[in-house]
């Protein structure tokens, strides 16, 4: 592409779409498994798949196939009916999630929605029990410092980024942001949280892994005080992690969890999956949505559980965690401080503030990175990443790492 033809998308991007993202970098086309072409041809290994959302990559066969064939069915029914791959992705879901009978699924369209839901789950636990009229003293719900849940009021009320939250204030009420921390929550826990909300490992905070025994004390806790223990698995769900739902790692059961991104591969879908007693709190009236559920995004869902099944693809995300950390290590570059993470979603901690200089150089030499901070770069590749797609990318990356530590005297210090 030349600099002309830059210039004319990049501008008409600026001239129509709302300023709330920056113009990007490239202009995409297409794509065929980790790799996307921009509008120029060429060709770049896809380490973000559009933020943990295309678990099987781009354009993989079952998915297509899926969605082509579901759009010639039915494409949207409404929720005044049902369809088939609504009823097959709830069962999908509580079966790959163990909720037993008591279970439930309420569909939305993205992470966000999932996490308005979980917040009005929250509402209603702090009235459960209660006689009409009686007043509600169970109204805190904690989350996290740091923490990120969504744009909507609820869920960014929920986010523990203040200068996120600044400008729409004022926010729902009961919300309070703590340290992640035991000792935090110890601390915070009482007769008058609704819920608590937390990610496994925070994706947007720069992957950072909640502490060792955090959520099985989080457990107990919840338990102790009448509280809702609800994961926020928007990023962490679907396999990235080396098990289906980050959670599992814990061996805990949680009374919520909250699904999006790699659930529909690319077609927005969402999910708030109940277990036990709170499955009853949401009830006929209480909740809605028109897309929700709906015949083409469930189906798109039931197409990358089966193939991700399949595949074997959540033991891969762990096995490929083990390829990628030794891939990291063989680079040795003194930019390169520590890798964080679980299974296919790792924060590689550098030694130096230059991440946004890191993803520079690995746009130029076809490597698509993504930096969550100024210290992290975040990988997050599908999870149908080949051995072959590891090693391009350590090639890459090592480039990278390189361009990114002569520009920078702090880096090629370190
Ligand atoms: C992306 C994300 C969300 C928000 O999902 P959207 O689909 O962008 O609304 C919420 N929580 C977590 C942990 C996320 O990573």
């Amino acid at each position: 592409m030349t600099a002309d033809q830059r210039a004319t998308w990049a501008s008409q991007y600026a001239d129509t779409i709302m300023g709330t993202f920056a113009v990007p970098p490239l202009l995409l086309t297409h794509g065929s498994g980790c790799r996307v072409t921009d509008a120029a041809g060429v060709e770049y290994l896809d380490f973000l798949a559009g933020i943990s959302v295309n678990a099987l990559g781009h354009g993989h066969p079952a998915l297509v196939a899926a969605i082509a064939a579901q759009a010639e069915r039915l494409i949207h029914v409404s929720n005044l009916f049902a369809s088939p791959p609504q009823l097959e992705l709830a069962a999908r879901l509580l079966a790959a999630a163990e909720t037993g009978p008591a279970g439930r699924v309420f569909f939305a369209n993205s992470g966000t929605e999932a996490n308005e839901a979980a917040f009005k789950l929250a509402r209603l636990q702090g009235r459960r029990g209660l006689a009409e009229g009686e007043p509600v003293t169970r109204t805190r719900i904690l989350a996290l410092d740091l923490s990120f849940h969504g744009r909507t009021m609820g869920a960014m009320a929920l986010t523990g980024k203040p200068a996120m939250r600044a400008p729409f204030e004022p926010m729902p009420s009961g919300v309070e942001h703590l340290p992640a921390t035991v000792a935090a929550l110890e601390a915070a826990m009482d007769e008058r949280v609704a819920a608590l909300i937390v990610e496994p490992i925070q994706g947007e905070a720069g992957v950072l892994p909640l502490p060792d025994g955090y959520l099985e004390r989080a457990r107990a806790l919840c338990d102790e005080h009448g509280a809702l223990l609800i994961i926020d698995e928007i990023q962490t769900g679907i396999g990235r992690t080396g098990k289906m739902f980050g959670y599992q790692h814990a061996g805990i059961t949680p009374d919520a969890i909250t699904l999006a991104k790699g659930l529909g591969g690319g077609v927005p879908i969402g999910a708030i999956v109940t277990f036990g007693a709170a499955s009853e709190l949401f009830t006929a009236g209480t909740h809605g949505t028109t897309f929700g559920g709906n015949p083409l995004a469930t189906a798109a869902g039931n197409a990358v559980l089966a193939e991700i099944e399949r595949a074997g693809l959540v033991a891969r995300a762990a096995e490929l965690e083990q390829t990628l950390r030794a891939a990291i290590a063989g680079i040795a570059s003194p930019l390169v401080a520590g890798v964080r993470g679980q299974g296919l979603l790792l924060g590689v901690e550098l030694s130096a503030p230059v991440s946004g200089a890191v993803v520079a150089a690995a746009l130029d030499a076809g490597l698509i990175l993504n930096a969550p901070n100024e210290s992290t770069i975040r990988l997050a590749p599908p999870l149908i990443l080949t051995d072959a797609d590891v090693a391009d990318f350590a090639e890459r990356f090592a480039r990278a790492l390189a361009a990114a530590g002569e520009a920078s005297p702090t880096g090629a210090a370190a």
